[in-house]
């Protein structure tokens, strides 16, 4: 009697957040077989909070946009505010959604599943396993390993596989500068007014204090009676932690009740992407320090660059051919979707990282900064900045020398990288991509060395 031969896998993801959920819905309408492995529980997946999500990700990676419970209110009117909350900058246009994680992440495993997906839950990966210079399978943690025809990583900020393959800067160390610390929780109000320092916190606006602790801080009503609290500091370069920054908010007004309904933090990888390739391999979302680097969103790069990552996979196992050469493909167009915006904004990140609070305040108050930058800052776009602006912003500035002179260093070398990231070989081609990554490796360590 035949036995009926068990399909082998095709597709590994480690790692069930986002971008391994939506790299699993489309992997597998795409009639692949495709397995993803999630250390957690899946009730314990996503957070216990609502994140920002940006609108455009959700038709990008043909996802349906959230509705119901899983969306809050909409908000079209931000107030940035400088460090020293003297100075604020209203802006009309927020491109995101307000979403509850728990229940967008039961969304995509549901999505994911009714495609054909399987899921192992509660099975931690330890590494990736290798022949040659090929990327073959992974092993768990109890030591068993599985196979597949290509191995994707979404394990998030472990990088679990990446930081393991010891070729390009997949496993580049990262370093106090390329994370973010991050806490939020959402508190009840009971009636009264809030305020920040002298300005009135209405309830149809999100405040966000630009520059402070080396990071910011927010303020939303995600409905009339609760309030969405949060901190991110940059880590190393700040004492205090985003906790006690939210905390301390809470214990100074009375009518916001002390016990948080929902919250949670942790770090969040904030650097410019690294190498996403290799052969038979590929890694996805923060796994690939694919945040946006000025505000620490994540997900909705995860969710763009997990559908350019199926298509072309899609395409490579067609070919069976997985190599880095067809792979490729999947970083080009990943960077010129976002990577080399998130590039110039994480040049411009760490110069600002220079400044002290009182010169990102003297820069909001005369609008040398200006609803453009924070526009861009917000929605990680970065746009060419020419002479004739950083000539324009040195007259505003003309009684500060030293600091203008430091804004327009900060703007060439964002410009710099950008043209940079412009010039990336279309091509695998090996000599010319170390070329390429040691010319951006040099942009970037020649801030460090000032
Ligand atoms: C406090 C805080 C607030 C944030 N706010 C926002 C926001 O408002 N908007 C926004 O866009 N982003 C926000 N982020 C960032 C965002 O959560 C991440 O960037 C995003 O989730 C990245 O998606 P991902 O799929 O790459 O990784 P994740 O969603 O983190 O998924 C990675 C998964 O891999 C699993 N995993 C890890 N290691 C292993 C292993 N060894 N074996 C098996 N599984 C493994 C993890 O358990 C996890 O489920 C915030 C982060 C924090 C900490």
């Amino acid at each position: 009697m035949s036995k009926k031969k068990k399909k082998s896998i095709d597709v590994i993801i480690v790692g069930g957040g986002i971008a391994g959920c939506v790299l699993a819905f489309h992997l597998s309408n795409a009639n692949l077989k495709v397995k993803v492995f999630e250390r957690r529980s899946r009730k314990n997946v996503g957070h216990d909070w609502c994140d920002s999500i940006e609108k455009e990700a959700f038709s990008y990676a043909g996802i349906p946009p959230p509705k119901g419970k899983e969306r809050k209110k909409d908000r079209n009117h931000l107030a940035i505010l400088s460090p020293n909350l003297e100075s604020i900058v209203h802006l009309k246009y927020y491109n995101y959604w307000i979403v509850d994680r728990k229940l967008f992440q039961e969304r995509l495993y549901e999505l994911a599943e009714k495609a054909g997906a399987e899921f192992q839950f509660e099975t931690e990966i330890i590494e990736p396993m290798g022949r040659g210079q090929w990327v073959v399978g992974v092993k768990k943690k109890d030591g068993s390993i599985e196979d597949a025809r290509l191995i994707i990583d979404c394990s998030g900020k472990e990088r679990i596989l990446t930081k393991n393959i010891e070729i390009l800067d997949l496993n580049v160390n990262l370093d106090k500068e390329d994370y973010i610390k991050a806490h939020r929780e959402l508190h009840k109000i009971s009636d009264g007014n809030l305020d920040w320092q002298n300005h009135e916190i209405s309830k149809k606006v999100l405040y966000y204090r630009y520059g402070y602790e080396k990071g910011f801080s927010w303020l939303n009503f995600e409905d009339d009676n609760h309030l969405d609290i949060g901190a991110g500091v940059g880590k190393g370069f700040s004492d205090r932690s985003p906790k006690a920054i939210v905390n301390d908010f809470v214990n100074s007004r009375n009518n916001i009740d002390n016990d948080k309904v929902r919250g949670g933090g942790g770090e969040i990888i904030i650097r410019r992407p690294t190498t996403m390739v290799w052969y038979g391999f590929l890694a996805v979302g923060e796994a690939a320090c694919q945040v946006i680097p000025t505000t620490g969103c994540g997900v909705g790069s995860a969710m763009i660059a997990a559908k350019i990552a199926a298509e072309v996979t899609v395409e490579s196992l067609l070919k069976k051919e997985v190599s880095i050469d067809s792979l490729w493909e999947y970083q080009v167009r990943y960077i010129k979707e976002r990577g080399r915006n998130h590039a110039a904004l994480d040049m411009m990140r760490r110069l600002f990282l220079r400044f002290d609070e009182e010169e990102i305040s003297y820069l909001v108050k005369k609008e040398i900064l200006t609803k453009q930058d924070f526009e861009n800052i917000i929605h990680a776009k970065y746009t060419r900045i020419g002479l004739l602006r950083i000539l324009l912003t040195a007259f505003k500035g003309i009684s500060r020398i030293k600091l203008m002179l430091k804004v327009g260093k900060a703007i060439m070398k964002s410009n710099r990288i950008f043209a940079h990231y412009k010039k990336m070989p279309k091509k695998y081609n090996s000599k010319r991509y170390h070329e390429w990554l040691l010319g951006q490796l040099h942009l970037f360590e020649k801030i460090e060395e000032k």
